[in-house]
């Protein structure tokens, strides 16, 4: 479903992205892992077309993202396609940037209505299916600053879920919540792997990606060190910068 080849982004003099290819089968779970600054957040913000990207090509769902496609060439596509494009990648970030003046079905629906023009009792109705499936139905009049962070990132990632996405992004879902909060949201994410959702996951998580993930890849300095199953890369790492990682964090 996600196909990355070459992939080059940089900011001003630093190279953050230096040629980073891979792939990602529909219905399955990639986990990216890799040391502060190696890129992973730039990557997953390149693949919804929030970064541009210098060099390389990203497709989903045999699209390019973020550009036509001319031959040897790329251009600019118009912000309204990019706009279309984003819609069917949803995203959810370490902080969970719920609209704190809207409950949390007001937050689910929102999208729904606005982007997709779906009536408010459809939008509703939808939303209370993906309370549901989060836990979450008896907190939908629920302002996020009355919600724990585990259920704001639940909502989070119900809100990303009503627009129906092919693929989900999480950049380090989980990072910025007490550990007691953490298992709730692995839990919700898991569900969806089960369901047959396509994801990338950035996450330190080493445990889930041991159990959820269907390819793992790690990342250092810009570059994709290895990859393979997670029995492979996280119990047997070939390469020595994967090796000291993975003692940093397990
Ligand atoms: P972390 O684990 O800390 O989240 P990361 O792997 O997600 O790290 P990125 O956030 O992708 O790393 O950042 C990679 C490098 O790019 C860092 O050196 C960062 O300072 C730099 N960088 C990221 N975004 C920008 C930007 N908008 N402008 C300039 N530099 C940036
Ligand atoms: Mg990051």
């Amino acid at each position: 479903l996600v196909q990355l080849r070459g992939v080059r982004k940089h900011f001003g003099s630093l190279e953050v992205l230096k040629g980073i290819s891979m792939d990602v089968q529909a219905g399955e779970v990639s986990v990216l892992l890799g040391p502060s600054g190696s890129g992973k957040s730039t990557l997953l913000r390149c693949i919804n077309h929030l970064e541009t990207i210098d060099g390389g090509r990203i497709t989903v769902d045999g699209e390019v993202v973020g550009y036509r496609d001319h031959g040897d060439r790329l251009r600019e596509m118009h912000p309204r396609e990019v706009a279309k494009q984003r819609r069917s990648i949803g995203m959810v970030f370490q902080r969970f940037n719920l609209f704190p003046h809207k409950t949390a079905i007001e937050n689910i629906i929102e999208a729904p209505m606005v982007v997709s023009r779906l009536s408010r009792s459809d939008a509703i109705a939808e939303a209370r299916q993906l309370l549901r499936r989060v836990g979450l139905e008896a907190w939908a009049d629920h302002y996020p600053s009355q919600l724990s962070g585990g259920q704001q990132q639940r909502i989070a990632i119900a809100r990303a879920l009503a627009m129906k996405p092919k693929l989900m992004l999480f950049d380090e879902p989980t990072s910025a919540l007490d550990p007691e909060l953490v298992g709730e949201v692995l839990d919700v994410m898991k569900e969806l792997a089960h369901e047959g959702m396509t994801m990338i996951v950035v996450t330190h998580e080493i445990g889930f990606a041991r159990e959820v993930a269907d390819q793992v890849v790690f990342m250092d300095g810009g570059v994709v060190v290895e990859s393979g199953a997670p029995v492979d890369l996280i119990d047997n790492p070939q390469h020595a910068r994967t090796q000291g990682f993975l003692h940093s964090v397990l």
